[in-house]
């Protein structure tokens, strides 16, 4: 969540806003993940923009919460929404929506006059993407034009003022730590819980990833069996540890709702079938794997087409027991059947260093202790990785893919 604060006068003091004339949701996942507290410091009046597919009150109001309804009608606030991939995607941005958001914020918030913050929106642009070449330019440019038009604004209803607010449901099943004090952090809620809440030494129980969930990404892989040729390459470069291969026994998969799973090639893995399964909530939608994919065997499709399937083919997978010791884990292919100790990662998608760190885990996690897993650390496990290289052979073949 980002604060921030124009004024004629140089600011010079910092603190968050809890009266905020203008907020905006990037991302719908947010809106699941934050609910009202996106919304509770608008001020009366203010402008509350979604990036999103609804494009109608129909659609908009089955993806908000009620507290973010009745909050939004009790402060008069106008919503707007933009669906601003879709423009990325047209002008041929992919899933870049910084300008497109940079222009509504410029057109809604009225912090300078439209006409002069579209011309200074696209001299910056010149400056920043010059060196990339005028298509990038122009792409960018053709996305600023296309915004304004496609902002809608959605009447509130009045009647959400006295929307009725559901209990939350608590969810048992999640461990004390997760439900007191994780959730609280991922919802930006932590600052209301006491010290003596805190873990001992700042110390988090391992496996705490799992159940976040978050959904961040509205474009998912889907594999296809017959077009894969079981290399792994899609697990080894993913930087989140979101899809993996599965190893299934005859007898689980005579059991199981999937009729689709080529038998495992290789002598060692006699007597399996083959699966990539995707966790799609906790994909980051990079498209790292697709691309990477020698067999084009992986699409990224709209999570909201997938998400039912997608979720219950990976909850299937990952219930399956480890089959990790059937080939040499000091292969791209073998490296991707251990457990991955750090999965799950919340580095910005398509991170280069967070596949790195993973696959140490995978090769050395029983017997290792991670200090500090961030910054410097991650120099020390580049160099460890060097060093891997010779033994991971195709490692040379996938970097190659991941920068082309
Ligand atoms: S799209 Fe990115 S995060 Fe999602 S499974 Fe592929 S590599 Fe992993
Ligand atoms: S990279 Fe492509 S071919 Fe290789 S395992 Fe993944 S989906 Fe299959």
């Amino acid at each position: 969540m980002s604060h921030l604060r124009f004024g004629p006068n140089e600011i010079n003091s910092s603190y968050l806003i809890d009266n905020a004339d203008y907020v905006a949701c990037h991302n719908p996942a947010f809106l699941k993940m934050y609910k009202h507290k996106m919304v509770e410091n608008i001020r009366e009046g203010g402008n509350f923009v979604v990036n999103t597919t609804a494009g109608t009150l129909e659609e908009i109001e089955k993806t908000l919460d009620a507290r973010t309804k009745r909050i939004l009608a009790r402060k008069g606030a106008k919503l707007h929404v933009i669906d601003a991939e879709a423009i990325a995607r047209e002008v041929g941005l992919g899933s870049r929506i910084n300008m497109v958001m940079q222009t509504v914020f410029f057109g809604l918030s009225n912090v300078l006059p439209m006409d002069r913050a579209i011309a200074l929106l696209k001299e910056q642009i010149e400056k920043t993407y010059r060196r990339k070449g005028k298509e990038v330019v122009d792409m960018n440019w053709r996305a600023v034009d296309a915004t304004m038009a496609a902002i809608k604004t959605i009447p509130v209803p009045a009647e959400w003022a006295d929307i009725e607010v559901e209990r939350e449901v608590i969810d048992w099943a999640r461990p004390d730590f997760v439900r007191n004090f994780m959730d609280r952090v991922n919802t930006q809620t932590a600052n209301e819980l006491p010290v003596s809440a805190m873990p001992y030494g700042g110390r988090y129980p391992h496996g705490t990833s799992q159940y976040e969930k978050r959904g961040i990404s509205t474009r998912a892989p889907v594999w296809d069996p017959k077009a894969c040729s079981q290399c792994n390459t899609c697990a080894f470069m993913c930087p989140h540890a979101v899809i993996r291969p599965y190893l299934v026994d005859e007898e689980s998969y005579a059991a199981s709702p999937y009729t689709d799973l080529p038998k495992a090639k290789g002598k060692k893995l006699k007597g399996h079938r083959f699966m990539i399964a995707p966790s799609p909530l906790d994909c980051t939608g990079c498209g790292l794997c697709a691309e990477a994919c020698p067999d084009d065997a992986l699409t990224m499709a709209p999570l909201a087409d997938i998400r039912e399937e997608a979720v219950a083919r990976y909850d299937w997978a990952s219930s399956l027991p480890l089959k990790d010791d059937l080939l040499d884990k000091f292969t791209v292919k073998g490296s991707q059947f251990q457990q991955p100790l750090l999965e799950y990662s919340g580095a910005c998608p398509g991170c280069a260093e967070s596949p790195l760190v993973t696959l140490v885990t995978q090769l050395y996690g029983k017997r290792m202790v991670i200090a500090n897993a961030s910054g410097y650390v991650l120099y020390i496990f580049l160099y460890l990785f060097t060093q891997l290289q010779r033994r991971v052979g195709r490692y040379r073949r996938c970097r190659t893919v991941h920068h082309g």
